[in-house]
Order: structure tokens, then C-alpha cells, then sequence
């Protein structure tokens, strides 16, 4: 479980730079490199669409598929904080966990 900080200002889960999913995961299999992870959670956020109602989480649960980085622990995050970037992102593809290291 991690705190998250997410630029992805235009994502529906976004309030203050903070995330208010209940869970998120990140895809990354193959990953080697930041820029090869995405947050498949992101939703964007369309006009007219209702923002998330929550307030953001200081401990949500990540599972993370990019298996070689040194926080992977059996596809779960573990650390403490983690930053997700992706500033008018379209799609989950234009995200990316810059927390990952190998
Ligand atoms: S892009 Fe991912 S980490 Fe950022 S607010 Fe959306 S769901 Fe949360």
C-alpha cells in the first residue's frame, strides 16, 4: 500500500494531486524503464462526467505487474509512496509509474 502522487490532473480519480481509487493497477510487464509502465486505472475525465466524490487515499493497494522493479513483490507495490506522471494524458499509455527502478 502507497501513498500516490499523480500529475494526471485530468484523470476522473484525480482531486489535488492525490488519487481516490479504492485500488489502481500498474501494467508493465516487459518494463525496464519508467516510461514503459502505465497506470491502467486512469479514467479520463470528460466533460460533463462527475469527478470522484472521495477524498484521496494515503494507502491504496497497487498491484503492478512491472515484475522488475525493485518494489515488485509478487506483482504487488511495496513502496511507500509512489508518483505517477502523465500530465493530458488520453489514455492509460500516456502514464507512467516514475517510482519504478530496476
Ligand atoms: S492516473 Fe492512476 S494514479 Fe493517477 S489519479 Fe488516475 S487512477 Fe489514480
Amino acid at each position: 500500500m502507497a501513498e500516490i502522487k499523480c500529475t494526471v490532473t485530468n484523470c476522473y480519480y484525480n482531486k489535488r494531486l492525490g488519487c481516490t481509487a479504492p485500488t489502481i493497477t500498474v501494467d508493465g510487464r516487459n518494463a525496464d524503464e519508467s516510461r514503459s509502465t502505465k497506470c491502467d486505472t486512469f479514467i479520463e475525465q470528460k466533460p460533463g462526467m462527475r469527478s470522484s466524490v472521495n477524498e484521496p487515499k494515503d494507502n491504496t493497494p497497487i498491484s503492478c505487474m512491472a515484475v522488475k522493479c525493485v518494489y515488485n513483490d509478487d506483482e504487488r507495490c511495496e513502496a511507500t509512496d509512489i508518483v505517477i506522471n502523465g500530465k493530458n494524458a488520453k489514455e492509460p499509455e500516456e502514464t507512467s509509474c516514475s517510482t519504478f527502478r530496476t
